[in-house]
């Protein structure tokens, strides 16, 4: 298996640091060409508008797009999963998205998590952390903060946490992405 960091902008070298914890292959993504033979997609957090912007430049944002909604794995954290629900980037999970959404005093702050399937708290790290609200059925809710601010949520093949796993030494959100990838490896791995 090859999973690839899309790597134009952020915390790319922290999750190709997970995955090698995990021991998976990774292979940054930075152009068209690059996402042959990789299996699923971590889009890493940063800045959405600049990561936007540079996938528009670098005429990646559509053939992923079309991949992603063909059914192709990919986790997005935090910017990722920005860029994951906004309908004019890949649009893939049925929500609303309120960017930076936790304020100014809270910028970034750090929390215990309760995630639905993990039998421990997971050590949340937010740094100027969206939400998710008006959240479509379609959606499952894995963690929210306030009962209604979902933090972590699952549409099909696509996994996005509002927080930072790679940030911490916990590899269990990328070994749950990396099953979801196994589920579909029957799937296909692009060849573009
Ligand atoms: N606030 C940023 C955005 O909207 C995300 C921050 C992050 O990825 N740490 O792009």
């Amino acid at each position: 298996m090859i999973v690839g960091v899309l790597n134009l902008q952020g915390a790319v070298s922290e999750h190709v640091d997970m995955l090698a914890q995990c021991q998976v292959e990774a292979k940054l993504i930075k152009k068209v060409g690059d996402l042959t033979g990789i299996d699923g997609i971590i889009i890493p957090g940063g800045e959405s508008t600049v990561i936007y912007k540079l996938l528009v430049q670098e005429q990646l944002l559509d053939p992923l797009k079309k991949l992603i909604h063909a059914g192709f794995p990919v986790f997005g954290t935090c910017a990722g999963l920005v860029l994951l629900t906004q309908p004019k980037a890949f649009g893939v999970l049925k929500a609303e998205v309120v960017r930076n959404g936790f304020g100014r005093q809270k910028d970034s702050f750090e929390q215990a998590i309760s995630v639905a399937g993990f039998d421990a708290p997971f050590h949340g790290v937010f740094i100027r952390a969206p939400y998710l609200t008006a959240v479509d059925e379609s959606v499952t809710v894995l963690a929210t903060i306030d009962d209604d601010k979902v933090i972590a949520a699952q549409y099909e093949h696509a996994l996005v946490t509002a927080f930072h796993p790679e940030l911490t030494g916990d590899t269990r959100f990328h070994e749950k992405f990396i099953r979801l990838i196994e589920k579909r490896q029957d799937f296909f791995s692009p060849n573009v």
